[in-house]
């Protein structure tokens, strides 16, 4: 089986371990379009052999994500039997049972050198309760986790989430905003480097290189986030024993149907701004 080797430009590793979500928060991005959430798992087996065969870097984790990472049933299975040099980080909205995370997962095997937690939690007002969010992420962090809280700054709950990242900070848990990213009252949220992109306006061809590596939950690799929702055709498999990564421009005629995740400005992972997913050249009708 051949090692994956992510290239040199690549800023980002996500493997959506499951679309599936307890929640359904109306603001989700994973429905940015017509994206539905599929219920499909691979076993944990599956996934360390393939996780297995990456060779990343120290400064680029492999994001455990979803919808939410830890409905996997094998959730801790993967963390504990993926090889140590494989970095991970875990993006959650930490409705798993903490205690038990806590005596079944090491601190170090979520733990690296950089300017933000390794276990990210979402803080959703709509679906969460802030008590019980603060509760469990002190837990975590009193027991050695490297963890912190994000919400997003939707126009609805924005004072909310103030409120909350005040509260945060007074018990000491890193508490941080972002961008709300899609539609809100008739309106595209979010600053994009390609006008129109997200607007589902225009549907053309272009040219787009991605600097993400971007893994489904049955293995498929995508170009972007928004085939991915989308259901579009993957460029691989993880599966596939001679599977390969290229840093290359690949055709596609969907842009004008962006995922905002794609297309947005945003922070790179050495938290500087002015990153953008991807590149698209060539646009034409
Ligand atoms: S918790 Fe996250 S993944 Fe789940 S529905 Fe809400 S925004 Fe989507
Ligand atoms: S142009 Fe948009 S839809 Fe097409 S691959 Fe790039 S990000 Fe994805």
């Amino acid at each position: 089986m051949k090692d994956i080797v992510i290239p040199k430009t690549y800023n980002y590793v996500a493997l959506f371990l499951a679309l599936d979500c307890n929640y359904r928060c109306s603001y989700c991005i994973n429905y940015f379009e017509n994206g539905r959430f599929n219920g499909e798992f691979i076993s944990g087996e599956g996934w360390v052999g393939a996780l297995n065969r990456i060779v990343s870097r120290d400064d680029l984790p492999i994001t455990l994500q979803g919808g939410e990472p830890s409905l996997h049933k094998d959730f801790i299975y993967i963390l504990n039997n993926t090889k140590p040099e494989l970095k991970i980080d875990i993006l959650t909205n930490i409705q798993f049972d903490v205690d038990e995370f806590i005596k079944l997962v090491k601190p170090e095997r979520l733990r690296r050198k950089s300017p933000y937690a390794s276990i990210r939690v979402s803080y959703h007002p709509e679906v969460m309760r802030l008590d019980e969010t603060l509760l469990k992420v002190m837990k975590m962090q009193d027991a050695g986790f490297s963890i912190g809280i994000w919400g997003v700054m939707h126009p609805l709950y924005k004072d909310i989430i103030l409120e909350a990242q005040d509260r945060a900070g007074k018990m000491g848990i890193d508490f941080r905003t972002k961008e709300f990213l899609g539609d809100y009252d008739n309106s595209l949220y979010g600053a994009y480097k390609y006008e129109g992109a997200c607007n589902r306006g225009f549907r053309k061809k272009c040219l787009c290189k991605t600097t993400e590596l971007i893994i489904g939950p049955t293995g498929l690799v995508y170009r972007c986030h928004g085939d991915l929702y989308e259901g579009r055709k993957p460029v691989g498999s993880i599966f596939d024993t001679e599977f390969e990564l290229e840093d290359v421009f690949r055709p596609c005629d969907w842009f004008g149907h962006c995922n905002p995740c794609d297309i947005k400005v945003k922070t790179n992972r050495f938290q500087q701004f002015g990153h953008t997913s991807v590149e698209v050249k060539d646009a034409q009708n």
